[in-house]
């Protein structure tokens, strides 16, 4: 099971960025802000560059 989506602290830039407490994003150094279950949805439409 992947989707263990409990209190996950994320990028809002990179989804997949995520943390299990507070800190900084690895990719952009952006704070880590608390992910809400329900918006990962949208997000995952946008997250893929294309190329
Ligand atoms: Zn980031």
């Amino acid at each position: 099971m992947k989707a263990e989506i409990t209190k996950n602290y994320s990028c809002p830039m990179h989804i997949n960025v995520t943390s299990n407490k507070p800190g900084k994003c690895t990719q952009c150094g952006m704070d880590l802000s608390l992910s809400p279950k329900e918006k990962r949805k949208v997000v995952v439409m946008n997250a893929l560059p294309a190329r």
